[in-house]
């Protein structure tokens, strides 16, 4: 298959060679939008990521170029008009659970940074500076942890978060048997956001959850609680959790996700003025941390990835069952 690869890193290439099972592969680094999307004439399939856009006017542009087949090289699939996509023919397929481990470790990462400090002791030892003042952190053990969203990477978060001793309190419209026999306990939106020292998201950006964290339900919050947001930037409403940082009802925020982030993460921006006036606020913050969207970072996250990607790239071209396939 001839397969057009948008927003194509170095690492991406690395290991889509590697483990390529014999497609002619076109490395794009532009992202797939209405600008770019011309550049498929030719091509059979495209292999896209996390910011790409697969609306209807790209997928007109995709349709008319002959492309059968979207490749996305992700698990989230909120970027893709998938009914637009199925009314022209256009199989979209995905990468469900790559390495859940991989997100869940890195939301712990966010967590246990913002709590114990560590980079900014980094920074301070470096300059010779041994104070401990301000680096104060709390116990996790015994602390309570609402979970929401308990799919492949929320029940890993559970597994780590049981190693730590917390106590877990989690959402999901369809609850795990085998995590309340591990103690979790589930409950409503409402009592799970209540009460709870630390929040993390990880359910998927759909309309039923667009916006979930609100000023509305900020305010069910324990005030000083931490933030977490390794989902999905859409879940947070960030003009919100802006106010609630800033009147000191929300204690810290940790994000690997941000609502505008297409226009900005995996991009180096380090000699530019940054036009985004909420995430310069976000950054100005003591009590914030930002990663680029990074939770899925690990090479046995990125071997999956491709390995999968081929898979249902061959099940695609053999007629095979599409077990991957989002409709
Ligand atoms: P999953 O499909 O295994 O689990 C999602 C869970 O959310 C399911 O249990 C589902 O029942 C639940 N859910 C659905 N609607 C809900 C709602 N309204 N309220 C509460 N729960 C709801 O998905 P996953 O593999 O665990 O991934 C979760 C999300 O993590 C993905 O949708 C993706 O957006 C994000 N993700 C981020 C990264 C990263 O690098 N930061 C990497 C992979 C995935």
């Amino acid at each position: 298959m001839k397969i057009a690869t948008f927003s194509t890193q170095a690492y991406d290439k690395q290991f889509l060679n590697e483990f390529n099972t014999g497609h002619e592969i076109s490395y794009l680094e532009v992202p797939l939008n209405e600008q770019t999307a011309s550049l498929t004439n030719g091509f059979d399939a495209v292999c896209v990521f996390v910011n790409d856009l697969v609306n209807e006017v790209i997928l007109d542009v995709l349709a008319s170029n002959g492309v059968k087949l979207i490749v996305l090289r992700c698990a989230g699939f909120n970027n893709v008009d998938v009914k637009g996509a199925a009314e022209r023919n256009i199989t979209v397929v995905r990468v469900p659970a790559y390495s859940p481990e991989a997100v869940a470790e890195h939301a712990m990462a966010l967590i246990l940074t913002l709590n114990r400090k560590t980079h900014k002791a980094y920074n301070r030892i470096r300059e010779g500076n041994f104070s401990l003042e301000k680096l104060m952190g709390f116990n996790l053990h015994e602390r309570k942890v609402a979970v929401i969203g308990t799919g492949a990477i929320g029940k890993a978060f559970c597994m780590i978060l049981k190693g730590f001793g917390c106590k877990i309190a989690a959402y999901d419209v369809k609850p795990d048997e085998s995590l309340k026999e591990l103690g979790v306990n589930y409950g409503t939106l409402e009592e799970t956001l209540a009460e709870a020292d630390i929040v993390s998201l990880h359910c998927p950006l759909l309309e039923s959850t667009h916006h979930l964290i609100n000023t509305e339900t900020l305010k069910l919050f324990k005030p000083g609680a931490m933030l977490i947001n390794t989902s999905r930037g859409g879940l947070v409403k960030t003009g919100d959790v802006i106010e609630a940082l800033k009147s000191g009802l929300l204690g810290a925020l940790g994000l690997d996700v941000y609502e505008q982030e297409a226009s900005l993460f995996f991009r180096d921006f380090s000699e530019d003025v940054i036009q985004d006036d909420q995430i310069a606020r976000l950054i100005s913050f003591p009590n914030v941390l930002i990663t680029s969207h990074q939770g899925f970072f690990t090479r046995e996250a990125m071997e999956q990835i491709a390995v999968t990607s081929f898979k249902n790239i061959d099940a695609f071209v053999n007629g095979d069952e599409l077990v991957n396939r989002v409709e």
